[in-house]
């Protein structure tokens, strides 16, 4: 009989998360797991995000503000922009399909790259919309490759800066003239879901953009801001496209405790601060750790680093879930000798190492 499912979802591959902590815990009956598998923030959450989900919690019975007008006046304070210039997402997950959807004819088309973000993929496909991708160069976004795939079809190009799961990123000259280049009608999103991470200082100003080019530039409170559970990110473009891009968007679409932990989580640098720290410092000691061992990385200005083990990732992976530590086989992005493992805090990185050296022992 014939399928009742549309084509393109039956051929679908599904986005396959890392896996969760209790998980691991109840399948392998272990007491003790790290979880390096997912660019959490290792520190939790801000105590000044938790302090306001504890204050507001007998409001649940109401539904939130479909507007976030309160974490759009901050956003707009935070940037020196117009509230008009955000749009909050149930993640940035969730605006990668609202723009898709707001953007996107089903007669055109979309150009990501082959090793980023999958669900740029996935939503694309869901929403039946054609993917032309391009290869990395060189473990980098290879932007002379993408100019030459645009055509009178192209809509969007996903740009991932820095990029998941290589760590590199695209920097201000290379992305100033592929802006340059790129047609009138095509829009350039920018996902910088890592980009408080970013250590160097000739990466983008991004927002700086959004009024001279076709550009929607991606954030997510998930990862720096410590609040990936709660499901809020944004997306900051012109008032001209998030008018349109509200009307794609579900009433509801941003829970009522992540608007408010999000308020009180923009309002605490410090915790940004030693967030940024601990990273740094954590890079720093998993890159001499590594070199040590004679194994190659791939340098990042992200949380997490992407490591060619150059033997069997799932096995390594399988291996190492034995002992408690979660870390992300990168067969299912086609990069079969890799994992990427987040950056932990000292005693996670130094677990990570000790059971590495353990499993890479054949
Ligand atoms: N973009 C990139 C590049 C990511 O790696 C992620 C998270 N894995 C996201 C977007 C989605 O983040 P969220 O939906 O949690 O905001």
């Amino acid at each position: 009989m014939k399928s009742l499912v549309r084509k393109n979802i039956v051929n679908l591959s599904p986005y396959i998360p890392g896996k969760p902590i209790d998980e691991v815990k109840r399948e392998l009956g272990l007491k003790q797991v790290i979880k390096l598998a997912s660019n959490e923030n290792p520190l939790g959450a801000s105590n000044k995000a938790i302090d306001a989900i504890k204050r507001s919690i007998q409001q649940i019975n109401r539904y939130p503000d479909g507007s976030c007008f309160y974490l759009k006046n901050s956003l707009a304070k935070e940037f020196k922009l117009k509230k008009e210039n955000f749009i909050l997402g149930n993640g940035s997950d969730e605006l990668i399909d609202i723009i898709i959807k707001t953007f996107v004819e089903d007669s055109e088309e979309i150009i990501v790259s082959d090793k980023t973000f999958l669900e740029y993929k996935i939503v694309s496909c869901v929403n039946n919309r054609k993917i032309v991708t391009v290869p990395l160069r060189n473990f980098r976004y290879d932007l002379t490759a993408m100019l030459k795939k645009i055509n009178k079809k192209t809509k969007l190009v996903f740009i991932a800066n820095p990029n998941n799961p290589t760590g590199t990123y695209v920097n201000r000259l290379q992305l100033r003239e592929f802006l340059w280049r790129i047609p009138k009608n095509v829009i350039v999103v920018l996902d910088e879901a890592y980009e408080l991470f970013v250590d160097v200082e000739d990466f983008p100003d991004s927002v700086g953009l959004i009024n001279k080019y076709n550009v929607v530039v991606l954030k997510t409170f998930s990862k720096a801001y410590g609040l990936a559970g709660l499901r809020i990110g944004y997306a900051i473009t012109r008032p001209e496209f998030t008018r349109f891009m509200e009307k794609v968007r579900q009433p509801f679409n941003v829970n009522y405790l992540a608007q408010v932990a999000a308020v009180a989580a923009i309002s605490d640098k410090k915790f940004l601060r030693n967030t940024r720290q601990v990273i740094l410092k954590g890079k720093q000691y998993l890159y001499n750790a590594l070199e040590k061992m004679g194994i190659n990385y791939v340098p990042t200005v992200a949380n997490f680093i992407l490591i060619d083990i150059a033997m069997d990732s799932s096995s390594v992976f399988k291996r190492m879930l034995k002992y408690g530590v979660i870390v992300r086989d990168m067969r299912e992005y086609g990069m079969k000798g890799f994992i990427r493992v987040t950056i932990g805090i000292a005693e996670e990185n130094k677990r990570f190492i000790e059971i590495l050296r353990k499993v890479m022992v054949k």
